[in-house]
């Protein structure tokens, strides 16, 4: 027997072959007109997949520094902020915001859940100058409800700035960037857009950029005004990763040609980014459906994301056994736990150049585990192939936000939502 070695990881994804391809080809200088076009397009094209009039600038970083770009450019010393915080992710913008002398609100909601909105509002404060969350919890397999808390803050008159971490987020959840009201967006190029870590971008609204303005915390690689103005040029300030910005361009025409058709083949970006969250959403679902139906319990039922899921290891199983036999046996790569959760959940990514043909090979490996190394009662091979597969067979175009709402939340949840969909049947409770 052979082995494939395959990423189910939530960061770094599997790889477009047609990514890989543009990177090798990619032997151009940077102060150039070939790489001022190149360029050119990726920031045109990312606006669209973001979905954004606003401007998008990209950073030589790994996704932190695209959060660290926005602390250190929208807040001063002694900012009041507010952080909502359920996971490693939402930890980390709070160790940020204190590097950069914020002062630091927190509303906390347990591993595997998200936050109320009533405890959002009242943390929130009056002089609070920015809220900053994820839209998706990597490492709980959570979603955060983005337009209840951008209601809140318009309904409310704040001056608060909502950044959002959508690094997993983007590509596998529909966001309205603009109508909103979001004011940063992040995203970073080892997660849905199918090319290796290097890269993060974020958009930034008009009040963002004229907080920059006033806002004194240093910053001088990560400086975004200075990015923005070479950006017009077609240029970035320092040596780009020339390779990677080859890659993301090929990557986004990948998207856009998801959505081809008869008189438009190139497709469209708007479109293609609809099917991409399509994708995730069906194979999240799929993927939820074949676990519980094998006897294993979400870690985020409530409020599944689709960028992916966290799975309890059965009641006195180490998770780390789970990664490895899937890994040894199939070569299919997943994730444990990170911190406290290490060897309780383990972790299956939907995003990426991934599709509902993986996640069935996928399940198939790991009733093969369950079925040797874990003594689940009730067992009975195919179980978890079935539920998947009869997801994926009552499929229906624009499905995913017809049974839930736009946040994820499949009980009830805000009554948003997304102007692609008919309106949903969930029960408003924020
Ligand atoms: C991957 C990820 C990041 C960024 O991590 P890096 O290792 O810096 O790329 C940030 N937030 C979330 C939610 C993520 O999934």
């Amino acid at each position: 027997m052979i082995r494939k070695i395959r990423l189910f990881t939530p960061g770094p994804t599997p790889l477009l072959p047609a990514a890989q391809f543009a990177m090798a080809a990619a032997d151009i200088h940077h102060r150039t007109p070939e790489f001022r076009a190149l360029f050119t397009k990726v920031l045109a094209q990312l606006k669209d997949f973001v979905g954004t009039k606003s401007d998008v600038i990209v950073l030589s970083s790994s996704g932190t520094g695209a959060m660290e770009a926005s602390v250190s450019n929208l807040t001063s010393p002694g900012d009041r902020v507010l952080v909502l915080s359920a996971g490693k992710f939402g930890e980390r913008w709070t160790a940020l915001a204190k590097a950069f002398g914020c002062a630091v609100d927190v509303v906390e909601a347990p591993y595997g859940e998200t936050f109320s909105i009533d405890k959002v509002k009242e943390a929130l404060k009056l002089e609070t100058r920015a809220v900053f969350m994820q839209a998706t919890e990597t490492s709980t397999g959570a979603r955060h409800c983005v337009p209840a808390v951008a209601k809140l803050l318009k309904d409310s008159n704040s001056e608060a700035l909502l950044v959002v971490d959508a690094i997993t987020g983007l590509g596998t959840s529909h966001f309205d960037m603009d109508g909103w009201g979001v004011d940063v967006m992040i995203g970073g190029s080892q997660k849905a857009v199918m090319i290796p870590p290097g890269l993060s971008y974020l958009a930034v609204s008009d009040r963002a950029w004229d907080r920059m303005e006033a806002t004194y915390n240093p910053r001088y690689y990560f400086d975004l005004r200075k990015e923005r103005k070479n950006a017009v040029k077609g240029e970035s300030a320092y040596t780009p990763p020339v390779a990677l910005i080859a890659a993301l361009g090929a990557a986004l025409d990948y998207i856009a040609a998801q959505a081809a058709t008869p008189e438009n083949p190139a497709g469209s970006l708007v479109e293609g980014r609809k099917k991409l969250v399509e994708n995730a959403e069906t194979i999240a679902a799929m993927t939820r459906a074949a676990v519980t139906a094998l006897g294993f319990r979400l870690f985020a039922p409530e409020c599944p994301s689709a960028a992916a899921t966290a799975v309890y290891a059965p009641e006195g199983v180490d998770s780390g056994i789970i990664c490895k036999e899937l890994k040894g046996r199939f070569g299919a790569t997943i994730t444990n736990g990170q911190g406290e959760m290490q060897g309780k959940i383990f972790r299956f990514a939907h995003l990426g150049f991934f599709d509902s043909l993986d996640t069935i090979a996928l399940v198939g490996a790991l009733e093969h585990v369950v079925a040797t190394k874990l003594n689940m009662p009730g067992f009975e091979w195919g179980k978890g192939l079935i539920a998947a597969q009869k997801v994926l067979a009552g499929r229906k175009p624009n499905q995913a936000a017809e049974q839930t709402c736009i946040c994820g939340r499949t009980d009830a949840c805000c009554s948003l939502q997304h102007p692609d969909y008919g309106a949903g049947t969930v029960k408003p409770v924020h």
